[in-house]
């Protein structure tokens, strides 16, 4: 045991969404200037304390310390990317005939309902927190049932600095009810919700008496091809990275890697030889690469689709099982590092997310074709492509139908770029300069100045 989180009722889910409400007014009000400044003050604290935030992450979500601490520094990041594109939301005059004027003026979208997955606990926490109270909306953070302990503690922090009600945080065992109490109050007027389209496109469809903006990050099925021309090992590299952090529970992990038959079994092999080097163990300790999933269902899911590629005739070439622990007092649900080759398309694997260490391999000859079987997938959120031929490469990037592109580079979820997918991988970008946009609502004010001076 690590700790232990309230259980949030219906009823303080409520009053959650009335504090909010409450501290709506003072906080907008507050210059720009002001509310960085205290948000600014509540970043310092976090990159003050990012080692142990990185310890309850690694204890609470299972990832290893260094995963956790990158994860840390990353929100803080993202946090700060919020909190400067606060003081960059401004209106404009448009041009416009003699003795009129065009107005165009921004305001905070008002109070935000923010929903995170226990995946990357900590930084869509930060990423989210930081445009909508930057943009100068209180927020009601509702954390995933596994992961309640990190956002409580940011949250904290945050609260040091800021008047009462602009940060709430509800934890709860009970997350329909809770979403579903909060959707009902009109004056939330945003909800941004990050994790699987399941649940996404529910709240797209839970009753709502006025509108909210509903932002949506959700599943991936993040195709990386590897072209002949591609520095091998590089690649590999990177693919180790992409696919086997966080134990490859991540929206933007490798689920399908296409090699050309000139480099498959190049690829393959070196994949063999790093895979075979991955330590799973304690997030503490420092030789770990891997630690367990979450919790007993993701491990089911994972066995689930190794199983069924193995009924269809996938070959397992490393890996393939669950993992037991020699050291008893080291508790989880692990899976082996894994590398399937034979896969085809009938595979449950080839079609839904894995989120778990487990890459399987498809091997193409043709540079058009591959471009169409990567896209042959409900989702959009990310893809990678390594090579060399600039056409090849810059044909690809424009053909993928995915909201972010690694080219010979991997999970470039970077605060600067917008993030966010096509197709069943959501709506809404968050990052980049478009990242605030959802967090404010734009007014067009028309004036006739009277006297036609201007
Ligand atoms: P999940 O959808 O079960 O949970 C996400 C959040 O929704 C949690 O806070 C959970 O408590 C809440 N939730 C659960 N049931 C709900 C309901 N009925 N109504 C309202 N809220 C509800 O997903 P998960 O298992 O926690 O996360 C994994 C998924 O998230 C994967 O599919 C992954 O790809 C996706 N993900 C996407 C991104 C992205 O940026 N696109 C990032 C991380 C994770």
């Amino acid at each position: 045991m690590i700790g232990s989180a309230a259980d949030g009722t219906v009823d303080e889910a409520r009053a959650a969404g009335e504090s909010a409400v409450a501290a709506f007014d003072g906080w907008r009000g507050l210059a720009a200037e002001e509310r960085s400044a205290r948000l600014r003050r509540g970043l310092d604290t976090i990159r003050e304390r990012s080692e142990p935030l990185a310890r309850l992450l690694s204890l609470e979500n299972g990832k290893p310390f260094r995963e956790a601490h990158g994860e840390i520094l990353r929100g803080a990041a993202m946090l700060e990317w919020g909190i400067e594109e606060g003081r960059r939301v401004y209106g404009r005059v448009t041009p416009s005939s003699s003795g009129t004027r065009g107005v165009v003026l921004t305001s905070p979208v008002g109070p935000a309902l923010v929903i995170t997955p226990w995946n990357f606990p900590a930084s869509m926490l930060m990423r989210k927190m930081g445009l909508s109270l930057s943009a100068g909306s209180p927020v009601i953070a509702k954390p995933a049932e596994q992961t309640p302990l990190i956002a409580v503690a940011i949250a904290k922090i945050l609260n040091e600095f800021l008047p009462a009600g602009v940060v709430n945080v509800v934890t709860t065992s009970q997350p329909g009810a809770v979403v579903d109490e909060l959707m009902k109050n009109p004056r939330i007027r945003k909800v941004t919700f990050t994790g699987s389209t399941e649940v996404g496109l529910r709240l797209l469809r839970t009753p709502t008496s006025i509108l909210k903006r509903v932002s949506l990050e959700l599943g991936g099925h993040t195709p990386a091809i590897v072209f002949p021309d591609a520095d091998v090992e590089a690649a590999i590299d990177s693919i180790m990275t992409a696919k086997f952090a966080n134990a490859g529970q991540s929206c933007i992990s490798i689920n399908r890697l296409f090699v050309h038959s000139d480099v498959r079994d190049e690829v393959v092999a070196g994949l063999r030889e790093r895979i075979g080097r991955l330590q799973i163990g304690h997030g503490f300790d420092e030789e770990t690469s891997i630690g367990p999933l979450i919790d007993a269902n993701g491990l089911e899911k994972v066995e689930r689709h190794v199983a069924d590629a193995r009924e269809r005739g996938a070959e397992v070439l490393a890996g393939g099982s669950r993992w037991h622990p020699d050291d008893a007092t080291l508790r989880g649900e692990f899976f082996e590092p894994t590398l399937l080759a034979g896969v085809d398309e009938s595979m449950i694997i080839s079609k839904e997310e894995t989120f778990g260490p487990v890459l399987p391999v498809f091997e193409f000859t043709d540079d058009d074709d591959v471009i169409a079987q990567a896209n042959n997938t409900t989702y959009g959120l990310s893809a990678y492509v390594f090579g060399a031929d600039f056409d090849v490469l810059w044909g690809a990037m424009e053909r993928l139908e995915f909201g972010v592109i690694g080219v010979n580079e991997v999970m470039p979820n970077r605060p600067e770029l917008p993030f966010g997918g096509f197709k069943n991988s959501g709506q809404g970008r968050e990052g980049g300069n478009e990242g605030i946009e959802d967090y404010v609502e734009t007014k067009a004010v028309a004036i006739r100045t009277g006297r036609g001076r201007i």
